[in-house]
Protein backbone atom coordinates (compact mmCIF):
# COMPACT_ATOMS: atom_id res chain seq x y z
CA UNK A 1 0.00 0.00 0.00
CA UNK A 2 0.96 3.75 -0.34
CA UNK A 3 2.52 5.38 2.41
CA UNK A 4 2.33 9.00 2.73
CA UNK A 5 5.05 11.56 2.01
CA UNK A 6 4.99 14.93 4.43
CA UNK A 7 6.40 17.93 2.99
CA UNK A 8 9.83 19.23 4.77
CA UNK A 9 8.84 22.15 5.36
CA UNK A 10 5.07 22.40 6.92
CA UNK A 11 4.40 18.76 7.26
CA UNK A 12 1.18 18.66 5.37
CA UNK A 13 0.71 15.69 2.96
CA UNK A 14 2.12 15.94 -0.15
CA UNK A 15 -0.20 15.11 -3.52
CA UNK A 16 0.75 15.57 -6.60
CA UNK A 17 -2.94 15.50 -8.42
CA UNK A 18 -4.74 19.10 -7.87
CA UNK A 19 -1.83 21.94 -8.44
CA UNK A 20 -3.96 24.88 -6.70
CA UNK A 21 -4.82 22.57 -3.65
CA UNK A 22 -3.05 21.91 -0.27
CA UNK A 23 0.20 20.09 -0.62
CA UNK A 24 0.57 19.89 -4.40
CA UNK A 25 4.29 19.22 -5.29
CA UNK A 26 4.94 18.50 -9.40
CA UNK A 27 5.88 14.58 -9.62
CA UNK A 28 8.99 15.15 -10.26
CA UNK A 29 9.38 16.55 -6.83
CA UNK A 30 9.42 12.97 -5.72
CA UNK A 31 11.99 12.05 -6.77
CA UNK A 32 14.06 14.24 -4.30
CA UNK A 33 15.15 12.82 -1.13
CA UNK A 34 13.46 16.01 0.37
CA UNK A 35 10.32 16.56 -0.83
CA UNK A 36 8.64 20.14 -0.24
CA UNK A 37 5.18 21.04 -1.52
CA UNK A 38 4.77 23.79 -4.02
CA UNK A 39 3.87 26.43 -1.51
CA UNK A 40 6.99 26.07 0.71
CA UNK A 41 9.09 25.22 -2.94
CA UNK A 42 8.00 29.47 -3.85
CA UNK A 43 8.46 30.98 -0.10
CA UNK A 44 12.00 29.27 -0.01
CA UNK A 45 13.38 30.49 -3.31
CA UNK A 46 11.72 33.28 -4.11
CA UNK A 47 10.05 34.60 -0.84
CA UNK A 48 6.50 34.12 -2.15
CA UNK A 49 3.34 33.59 -0.65
CA UNK A 50 0.88 31.18 -2.75
CA UNK A 51 -2.52 30.70 -1.93
CA UNK A 52 -4.13 27.28 -1.03
CA UNK A 53 -7.84 26.82 -0.23
CA UNK A 54 -9.31 25.61 2.63
CA UNK A 55 -12.28 22.66 2.97
CA UNK A 56 -15.27 23.85 5.48
CA UNK A 57 -13.76 21.77 8.04
CA UNK A 58 -10.49 22.90 8.17
CA UNK A 59 -12.25 26.45 7.96
CA UNK A 60 -13.91 25.94 11.52
CA UNK A 61 -11.01 24.54 13.18
CA UNK A 62 -8.66 26.99 11.79
CA UNK A 63 -10.51 29.95 12.79
CA UNK A 64 -11.85 28.36 16.52
CA UNK A 65 -7.82 27.99 16.62
CA UNK A 66 -7.41 31.85 15.96
CA UNK A 67 -10.57 32.86 18.58
CA UNK A 68 -9.15 31.42 21.25
CA UNK A 69 -5.60 33.36 21.16
CA UNK A 70 -5.16 36.92 21.68
CA UNK A 71 -4.92 38.55 18.56
CA UNK A 72 -5.35 41.03 15.84
CA UNK A 73 -7.27 39.67 13.06
CA UNK A 74 -7.08 41.23 9.50
CA UNK A 75 -10.12 40.30 7.55
CA UNK A 76 -9.27 41.39 3.78
CA UNK A 77 -12.24 41.51 1.44
CA UNK A 78 -12.65 42.43 -2.22
CA UNK A 79 -14.83 45.58 -2.53
CA UNK A 80 -16.37 44.41 -6.03
CA UNK A 81 -17.63 41.36 -4.24
CA UNK A 82 -18.85 42.38 -0.49
CA UNK A 83 -20.76 39.42 0.08
CA UNK A 84 -19.32 36.64 -1.88
CA UNK A 85 -15.71 37.51 0.02
CA UNK A 86 -17.69 37.35 3.73
CA UNK A 87 -16.92 34.72 5.94
CA UNK A 88 -20.02 33.72 6.96
CA UNK A 89 -19.70 33.46 10.31
CA UNK A 90 -16.14 34.86 11.38
CA UNK A 91 -18.11 36.77 14.40
CA UNK A 92 -18.76 33.58 15.98
CA UNK A 93 -15.37 32.51 16.07
CA UNK A 94 -12.95 35.18 16.19
CA UNK A 95 -13.77 35.44 19.58
CA UNK A 96 -13.15 39.16 21.26
CA UNK A 97 -10.36 39.88 19.06
CA UNK A 98 -10.47 42.67 17.27
CA UNK A 99 -10.84 42.77 13.27
CA UNK A 100 -9.69 45.36 11.16
CA UNK A 101 -11.73 45.26 8.08
CA UNK A 102 -9.57 45.78 4.89
CA UNK A 103 -11.28 46.34 1.46
CA UNK A 104 -9.40 45.17 -1.97
CA UNK A 105 -8.95 45.88 -5.16
CA UNK A 106 -10.34 49.68 -4.97
CA UNK A 107 -8.74 50.33 -8.34
CA UNK A 108 -12.04 48.45 -10.10
CA UNK A 109 -14.36 50.79 -8.84
CA UNK A 110 -14.96 54.58 -10.67
CA UNK A 111 -12.36 57.37 -8.95
CA UNK A 112 -15.69 59.04 -8.58
CA UNK A 113 -16.70 56.79 -5.65
CA UNK A 114 -15.60 58.54 -2.40
CA UNK A 115 -13.21 56.15 -0.43
CA UNK A 116 -15.38 57.60 2.60
CA UNK A 117 -18.31 56.64 1.01
CA UNK A 118 -16.79 52.88 0.41
CA UNK A 119 -15.75 52.56 4.28
CA UNK A 120 -19.14 53.68 5.44
CA UNK A 121 -20.78 51.01 3.70
CA UNK A 122 -17.84 48.72 4.35
CA UNK A 123 -18.68 49.36 8.22
CA UNK A 124 -22.69 49.05 8.01
CA UNK A 125 -22.29 45.55 5.74
CA UNK A 126 -20.01 44.29 8.47
CA UNK A 127 -22.58 45.45 11.08
CA UNK A 128 -25.61 43.31 9.18
CA UNK A 129 -23.40 40.61 9.35
CA UNK A 130 -22.26 40.91 13.28
CA UNK A 131 -18.76 42.14 13.15
CA UNK A 132 -18.10 45.82 14.11
CA UNK A 133 -14.25 46.25 13.12
CA UNK A 134 -12.20 48.11 14.98
CA UNK A 135 -11.22 50.07 11.64
CA UNK A 136 -12.08 49.94 8.06
CA UNK A 137 -8.93 50.23 5.42
CA UNK A 138 -8.76 50.52 1.87
CA UNK A 139 -6.21 49.54 -0.95
CA UNK A 140 -4.75 48.13 -4.19
CA UNK A 141 -2.60 45.24 -3.56
CA UNK A 142 -2.37 45.16 -7.07
CA UNK A 143 -1.25 48.44 -7.68
CA UNK A 144 0.46 48.82 -4.37
CA UNK A 145 -1.90 51.36 -3.60
CA UNK A 146 -2.38 51.99 0.31
CA UNK A 147 -0.37 48.97 1.06
CA UNK A 148 2.32 51.18 3.62
CA UNK A 149 -1.52 52.88 5.48
CA UNK A 150 -3.25 49.10 6.06
CA UNK A 151 0.67 48.07 7.40
CA UNK A 152 0.59 50.88 9.60
CA UNK A 153 -2.69 50.43 10.88
CA UNK A 154 -1.75 46.76 11.64
CA UNK A 155 1.04 47.84 14.00
CA UNK A 156 -1.33 50.19 15.18
CA UNK A 157 -4.22 47.68 16.53
CA UNK A 158 -1.69 45.06 16.74
CA UNK A 159 -0.24 46.72 20.28
CA UNK A 160 1.35 43.16 21.17
CA UNK A 161 0.10 40.70 19.61
CA UNK A 162 0.19 38.41 16.90
CA UNK A 163 -1.76 39.42 13.40
CA UNK A 164 -3.64 36.58 11.71
CA UNK A 165 -5.02 37.25 8.25
CA UNK A 166 -7.92 35.82 6.79
CA UNK A 167 -9.77 35.86 3.60
CA UNK A 168 -12.18 34.19 0.96
CA UNK A 169 -10.14 32.98 -1.97
CA UNK A 170 -9.33 35.18 -4.67
CA UNK A 171 -9.54 38.67 -2.69
CA UNK A 172 -6.12 39.45 -3.02
CA UNK A 173 -4.47 38.08 0.41
CA UNK A 174 -1.45 36.38 -1.44
CA UNK A 175 -1.00 39.54 -3.47
CA UNK A 176 -0.92 41.52 -0.13
CA UNK A 177 1.08 39.34 1.79
CA UNK A 178 3.49 39.36 -0.91
CA UNK A 179 3.51 43.22 -1.44
CA UNK A 180 3.61 43.65 2.93
CA UNK A 181 6.90 40.87 2.31
CA UNK A 182 8.58 43.19 -0.75
CA UNK A 183 8.41 46.64 1.30
CA UNK A 184 8.66 45.75 4.66
CA UNK A 185 10.60 42.28 4.59
CA UNK A 186 14.05 43.20 4.17
CA UNK A 187 16.10 41.04 6.75
CA UNK A 188 13.10 39.35 8.05
CA UNK A 189 12.19 37.84 4.99
CA UNK A 190 14.76 34.98 5.31
CA UNK A 191 12.88 34.09 8.65
CA UNK A 192 10.32 33.70 6.79
CA UNK A 193 8.29 30.04 7.72
CA UNK A 194 5.74 27.83 7.27
CA UNK A 195 4.15 25.86 10.21
CA UNK A 196 1.58 23.06 10.60
CA UNK A 197 -1.54 23.90 11.93
CA UNK A 198 -2.23 20.82 14.48
CA UNK A 199 -4.67 19.29 14.40
CA UNK A 200 -5.90 20.52 10.47
CA UNK A 201 -4.24 19.68 7.51
CA UNK A 202 -3.54 22.97 7.41
CA UNK A 203 -0.34 25.34 7.13
CA UNK A 204 0.40 28.68 7.95
CA UNK A 205 2.86 31.27 6.61
CA UNK A 206 4.63 33.10 9.22
CA UNK A 207 6.61 36.24 9.35
CA UNK A 208 8.25 37.60 12.33
CA UNK A 209 6.56 40.94 13.34
CA UNK A 210 9.24 41.79 16.47
CA UNK A 211 11.24 39.10 18.86
CA UNK A 212 7.80 37.76 19.92
CA UNK A 213 4.99 38.29 17.47
CA UNK A 214 4.14 37.29 14.14
CA UNK A 215 1.91 37.79 11.32
CA UNK A 216 0.02 34.56 10.01
CA UNK A 217 -1.18 34.45 6.57
CA UNK A 218 -4.05 31.93 6.60
CA UNK A 219 -5.20 29.57 3.81
CA UNK A 220 -8.20 31.63 1.50
CA UNK A 221 -11.44 30.12 2.20
CA UNK A 222 -13.55 29.41 0.41
CA UNK A 223 -17.08 30.97 0.43
CA UNK A 224 -19.47 28.71 -2.37
CA UNK A 225 -21.25 31.93 -3.00
CA UNK A 226 -18.56 32.88 -4.97
CA UNK A 227 -19.52 33.63 -8.63
CA UNK A 228 -16.05 31.77 -9.37
CA UNK A 229 -17.14 28.79 -8.53
CA UNK A 230 -19.64 28.42 -11.11
CA UNK A 231 -18.00 29.43 -13.95
CA UNK A 232 -14.47 28.38 -15.60
CA UNK A 233 -11.08 30.36 -15.30
CA UNK A 234 -11.30 31.73 -18.98
CA UNK A 235 -14.97 33.08 -18.30
CA UNK A 236 -14.45 34.28 -14.89
CA UNK A 237 -11.43 36.33 -16.51
CA UNK A 238 -13.79 38.03 -18.70
CA UNK A 239 -16.50 38.82 -16.40
CA UNK A 240 -14.47 40.13 -13.23
CA UNK A 241 -13.44 43.38 -14.13
CA UNK A 242 -9.31 43.54 -14.87
CA UNK A 243 -9.41 47.83 -14.67
CA UNK A 244 -11.48 50.63 -13.40
CA UNK A 245 -14.98 49.95 -14.51
CA UNK A 246 -16.45 52.45 -16.99
CA UNK A 247 -20.49 52.71 -16.10
CA UNK A 248 -22.28 52.12 -19.16
CA UNK A 249 -25.94 54.07 -19.15
CA UNK A 250 -29.11 52.66 -20.03
CA UNK A 251 -32.35 54.54 -20.52
CA UNK A 252 -35.75 52.18 -20.33
CA UNK A 253 -38.99 51.91 -20.10
CA UNK A 254 -40.90 49.21 -17.84
CA UNK A 255 -41.11 46.24 -19.68
CA UNK A 256 -37.57 46.21 -20.85
CA UNK A 257 -34.60 43.97 -20.02
CA UNK A 258 -30.91 44.10 -20.25
CA UNK A 259 -29.10 40.78 -20.21
CA UNK A 260 -24.88 40.29 -19.07
CA UNK A 261 -23.70 37.93 -21.41
CA UNK A 262 -25.86 34.43 -20.42
CA UNK A 263 -24.53 35.09 -16.66
CA UNK A 264 -27.44 37.49 -15.91
CA UNK A 265 -30.31 39.29 -16.28
CA UNK A 266 -32.12 42.61 -15.07
CA UNK A 267 -35.87 43.30 -15.83
CA UNK A 268 -37.36 46.54 -15.35
CA UNK A 269 -40.71 45.54 -13.92
CA UNK A 270 -42.67 48.44 -12.98
CA UNK A 271 -41.66 52.36 -13.17
CA UNK A 272 -41.29 55.67 -15.15
CA UNK A 273 -38.88 55.18 -18.23
CA UNK A 274 -35.39 56.39 -16.73
CA UNK A 275 -31.58 55.58 -16.35
CA UNK A 276 -29.79 52.34 -15.82
CA UNK A 277 -26.34 52.40 -14.58
CA UNK A 278 -24.30 49.23 -15.36
CA UNK A 279 -21.01 48.85 -13.59
CA UNK A 280 -19.68 45.66 -14.44
CA UNK A 281 -16.37 44.11 -16.45
CA UNK A 282 -15.96 46.53 -19.77
CA UNK A 283 -15.92 43.12 -21.64
CA UNK A 284 -19.00 41.83 -20.29
CA UNK A 285 -21.50 42.19 -23.40
CA UNK A 286 -25.13 43.89 -22.42
CA UNK A 287 -28.15 42.60 -24.48
CA UNK A 288 -30.98 44.65 -24.14
CA UNK A 289 -34.32 43.19 -25.39
CA UNK A 290 -38.10 43.42 -24.26
CA UNK A 291 -39.47 41.50 -21.02
CA UNK A 292 -42.19 39.71 -22.37
CA UNK A 293 -39.50 37.88 -24.67
CA UNK A 294 -36.85 38.02 -21.94
CA UNK A 295 -37.11 34.26 -21.35
CA UNK A 296 -38.13 32.50 -24.49
CA UNK A 297 -34.36 34.58 -25.93
CA UNK A 298 -32.48 33.32 -22.99
CA UNK A 299 -33.65 29.50 -23.61
CA UNK A 300 -33.23 29.72 -26.71
CA UNK A 301 -29.79 32.05 -26.97
CA UNK A 302 -27.85 31.53 -23.78
CA UNK A 303 -24.43 30.41 -24.79
CA UNK A 304 -25.14 31.70 -28.30
CA UNK A 305 -25.86 35.72 -28.42
CA UNK A 306 -26.21 35.17 -24.65
CA UNK A 307 -22.62 34.94 -23.39
CA UNK A 308 -20.55 34.23 -21.70
CA UNK A 309 -20.13 31.43 -21.02
CA UNK A 310 -20.38 29.86 -24.39
CA UNK A 311 -22.41 27.00 -25.60
CA UNK A 312 -19.33 24.63 -24.30
CA UNK A 313 -19.65 25.74 -21.09
CA UNK A 314 -23.86 27.25 -20.67
CA UNK A 315 -24.63 23.82 -19.56
CA UNK A 316 -22.34 23.68 -16.19
CA UNK A 317 -23.69 27.15 -15.19
CA UNK A 318 -26.49 26.47 -12.33
CA UNK A 319 -30.11 27.96 -13.59
CA UNK A 320 -30.94 31.96 -13.01
CA UNK A 321 -32.76 32.67 -10.25
CA UNK A 322 -35.18 35.86 -9.76
CA UNK A 323 -34.52 37.76 -7.04
CA UNK A 324 -37.20 41.05 -6.64
CA UNK A 325 -36.55 44.06 -5.27
CA UNK A 326 -38.88 47.17 -4.79
CA UNK A 327 -37.23 50.55 -4.90
CA UNK A 328 -37.66 52.64 -1.84
CA UNK A 329 -34.92 55.46 -2.53
CA UNK A 330 -33.07 57.25 -5.54
CA UNK A 331 -30.29 55.75 -6.78
CA UNK A 332 -30.18 52.21 -5.31
CA UNK A 333 -27.66 49.49 -6.06
CA UNK A 334 -28.65 45.87 -7.59
CA UNK A 335 -25.40 44.28 -6.90
CA UNK A 336 -24.50 40.77 -8.28
CA UNK A 337 -22.08 38.85 -6.24
CA UNK A 338 -18.42 38.86 -8.38
CA UNK A 339 -20.14 40.57 -11.12
CA UNK A 340 -21.07 44.21 -10.41
CA UNK A 341 -23.71 46.07 -9.72
CA UNK A 342 -26.71 48.27 -11.64
CA UNK A 343 -28.25 51.86 -10.26
CA UNK A 344 -31.43 52.59 -10.32
CA UNK A 345 -32.42 55.81 -10.58
CA UNK A 346 -35.43 56.33 -9.22
CA UNK A 347 -37.92 55.51 -6.23
CA UNK A 348 -41.22 53.77 -6.72
CA UNK A 349 -39.27 51.32 -9.55
CA UNK A 350 -39.81 47.54 -9.68
CA UNK A 351 -37.15 45.46 -10.57
CA UNK A 352 -35.95 42.15 -10.70
CA UNK A 353 -32.72 40.37 -10.70
CA UNK A 354 -31.36 36.98 -12.04
CA UNK A 355 -28.22 35.21 -11.37
CA UNK A 356 -26.97 31.72 -11.20
CA UNK A 357 -28.37 30.30 -8.56
CA UNK A 358 -25.88 30.11 -5.32
CA UNK A 359 -25.09 33.46 -6.66
CA UNK A 360 -26.25 36.12 -4.27
CA UNK A 361 -27.78 39.21 -5.23
CA UNK A 362 -28.93 42.37 -2.99
CA UNK A 363 -29.40 45.65 -2.34
CA UNK A 364 -27.88 48.50 -1.17
CA UNK A 365 -27.92 52.70 -1.16
CA UNK A 366 -26.44 53.67 -4.02
CA UNK A 367 -22.12 53.85 -3.59
CA UNK A 368 -22.37 56.53 -6.10
P1 LIG B 1 -6.02 35.17 -2.84
O1 LIG B 1 -6.73 33.93 -3.33
O2 LIG B 1 -6.85 35.92 -1.86
O3 LIG B 1 -4.65 34.92 -2.34
O4 LIG B 1 -5.94 36.14 -4.09
P2 LIG B 1 -4.73 36.48 -5.09
O5 LIG B 1 -3.72 37.31 -4.42
O6 LIG B 1 -4.28 35.22 -5.74
O7 LIG B 1 -5.53 37.38 -6.13
C1 LIG B 1 -6.72 36.94 -6.75
C2 LIG B 1 -6.95 37.70 -8.04
O8 LIG B 1 -7.24 39.06 -7.74
C3 LIG B 1 -5.75 37.71 -8.96
O9 LIG B 1 -6.21 37.61 -10.28
C4 LIG B 1 -5.11 39.06 -8.70
O10 LIG B 1 -4.42 39.53 -9.83
C5 LIG B 1 -6.33 39.92 -8.40
N1 LIG B 1 -6.01 41.03 -7.50
C6 LIG B 1 -5.35 41.00 -6.31
N2 LIG B 1 -5.26 42.23 -5.77
C7 LIG B 1 -5.88 43.07 -6.63
C8 LIG B 1 -6.12 44.49 -6.65
O11 LIG B 1 -5.76 45.25 -5.77
N3 LIG B 1 -6.83 44.97 -7.73
C9 LIG B 1 -7.26 44.17 -8.74
N4 LIG B 1 -7.93 44.74 -9.75
N5 LIG B 1 -7.04 42.85 -8.76
C10 LIG B 1 -6.36 42.30 -7.73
Amino acid sequence: SNYEIHCEGCGVPIQTEEKGSLGYAPPSALEREQVICQRCFRLKHYNEVQDVSLTDDDYRKILSGIGSQDALIVKIVDIFDFSGSWLPGIHRFVGKNPILLVGNKLDLLPKSVKPNKIKHWMKYEASQQGVKPIDVELMSAEKRSNITEVAEAIEKYRGNRDVYIVGATNVGKSTFINQLIKEFGGETASLITTSHYPGTTLDLIEIPLDEQQSLFDTPGIINHHQLAHYINKKDLKKVTPKKEVKPKVYQLNEGQTLFFGGLARFDFVHGDRQSFTCYLSNELPIHRTKLEKASDLYENQKGELLSPPDRNDIEQLPPLVKHEFSIKEDKTDIVYSGLGWVTVAEAGTNVSAYAPKGVGVYIRNGLI
